[in-house]
């Protein structure tokens, strides 16, 4: 089973990276595929330039086998859509299950992602809670598909929603940019290598 992670990493920071080795473990994937969305279709358009997110993805996961850098929505022009995404991991890895990871703030915006329910037809959906998460009422679409039992996204190819808790770091890329901006030390969020070259770059200071 492979992991798909999508985010617009702008910067990335230990929030993303201990969720994604978390979920490597608590799923026995092969690979999590950390994916720089280049023009996130709900959202501003990102500081730092895409092939600048992705660069500073591949230095954070430098010494972690399993997780990779994925930069194949940089290839695409238009809005990065998740199910293209999906479409074209499917075709890469045919064998494998795909499992998507979002955040339950994602989650509770699902149904306007663009043809969302054929994010199902390519992959199984896991939201990312907190360990107190209280399960809300779910939608019948979502009810139906709703599995407790890891196990059971092995015996099927795509489908389910499982919610699984890990453990959540208190930490935003927009915390860390509008440090960053105000000339405070951003050190033990992100990875050092991280740091560096933000500052070589002179990314997210107000000239930027
Ligand atoms: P921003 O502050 O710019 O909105 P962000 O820190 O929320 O950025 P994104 O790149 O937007 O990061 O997030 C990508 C994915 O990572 C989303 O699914 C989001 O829910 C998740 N995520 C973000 N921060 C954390 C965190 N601290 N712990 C766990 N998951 C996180």
């Amino acid at each position: 089973m492979i992991g798909v992670y999508g985010g617009t990493f702008d910067p990335v920071h230990y929030g993303h990276l201990r969720t994604a080795l978390e979920v490597s473990e608590i799923f026995g994937l092969d690979a999590v595929h950390l994916i720089p969305s280049a023009t996130p279709p709900h959202r501003k358009t990102p500081h730092a330039a895409a092939i600048m997110r992705a660069a500073m993805l591949q230095l954070a996961v430098a010494n972690h086998p399993k997780l990779l850098v994925d930069s194949r929505e940089l290839q695409r022009t238009g809005p990065s859509y998740m199910v293209d995404t999906l479409k074209s991991l499917q075709q890469d890895l045919p064998t494998q299950t795909l499992l998507l990871f979002i955040g339950t703030d994602a989650f509770n915006q699902l149904t306007g992602w663009h043809q969302w329910q054929d994010l199902f037809r390519y992959a199984h959906v896991v939201v990312i809670t907190r360990p107190s998460y209280q399960q809300q009422i779910l939608a019948e679409f979502f009810s139906l598909r709703l599995t407790t039992d890891i196990n059971d996204l092995a015996h099927s190819q795509a489908g389910k929603l499982l919610f699984q808790p890990v453990t959540q770091l208190d930490i935003s890329a927009t915390a860390i940019r509008d440090m960053i901006a105000k000339h405070r030390n951003p050190g033990f969020l992100l990875p050092d290598a991280v740091i560096d070259y933000i500052k070589h770059h002179r990314l997210y200071t107000p000239l930027n």
